[in-house]
């Protein structure tokens, strides 16, 4: 039998960041970190999810609430599928998200307000651990983008830590400037400088918390970075 373009996508991309994984862990000397794939499925219709949790995929990305809320709640939506929300998130829309029970983590948390308001919505329901978030780094420091400036990473984590107790701080992730094509990017340099200061600030030691770095174009380089979490759409799906 043979693979549909994105069983193929699929496999091409998992053999390439086991790749990328084995480089980073021989040049750092330590255990390669498992790294997972965030499929990301943002404007896609649910039938090209379906489509890869057949090929085994059950992390999916998505970016806008409503569109996150429609695919989770279709009956046909697998019971398995942990979805990861990485899109820009207001505060009045946190109550629609924390109601998925398999919203597994909020990788775009960028100020204390707003992680507030989530734990407010997430302490209002029932689930059986404290929702995984990230803070997000505004590294390129583009005004376009969402993001907290890289100085402000730490009193947001510690924020989080001590005064959001339905969340648990899992690490960082940034997007950066897609355009930057200098290796190693400043972006992913960026962001595991966040890490160390975050994870100094803490007591904790930094590969406790992960790094959410790489989409299609970069998601290699990022891994032999250090990259814990790549959030890949257009390499899986096609062009959006
Ligand atoms: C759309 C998006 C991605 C995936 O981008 P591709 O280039 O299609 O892989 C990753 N992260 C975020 C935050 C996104 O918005």
């Amino acid at each position: 039998m043979s693979l549909s373009p994105l069983a193929r996508a699929l496999e091409t991309i998992r053999s390439k960041i086991a790749a990328a994984s084995a480089a980073y862990g021989a040049k750092t000397g330590n255990a390669s970190p498992p790294v997972r794939l965030v499929a990301v499925s943002k404007t896609k219709p649910l039938a090209m999810v379906l489509e890869a949790h057949t090929h085994g995929q059950r992390v999916f990305g998505e970016n806008y609430v409503q569109e996150l809320v429609d695919k989770a709640k279709d009956p046909q939506a697998p019971a398995d599928i942990e979805w990861h929300f990485i899109g820009h998130l207001q505060t009045n829309k946190c109550n629609a998200l924390a109601d998925l029970p398999r919203l597994m983590m909020v990788e775009t948390v960028d100020s204390a307000r707003l992680a507030d308001a989530l734990n407010k919505a997430v302490a209002k329901k029932p689930r059986p651990a404290p929702l995984a978030v990230m803070v997000q780094v505004n590294t390129s420091q583009e005004e376009s983008k969402s993001g907290i400036p890289t100085g402000e990473c730490v009193a947001l984590a510690e924020h989080i830590v001590k005064q959001c107790p339905s969340l648990r701080l899992a690490g960082l992730m940034t997007i950066g400037d897609p355009d930057r094509h200098v290796v190693p990017n400043p972006d992913f340099e960026a962001l595991v400088q966040c890490r160390a200061a975050v994870a100094a600030a803490l007591g904790v030691d930094a590969d406790t918390l992960e790094l959410s770095m790489g989409m299609s174009g970069d998601f290699e380089h990022a891994v032999e970075m250090g990259s814990t979490n790549v959030r890949v759409g257009s390499s899986i799906f096609g062009a959006r």
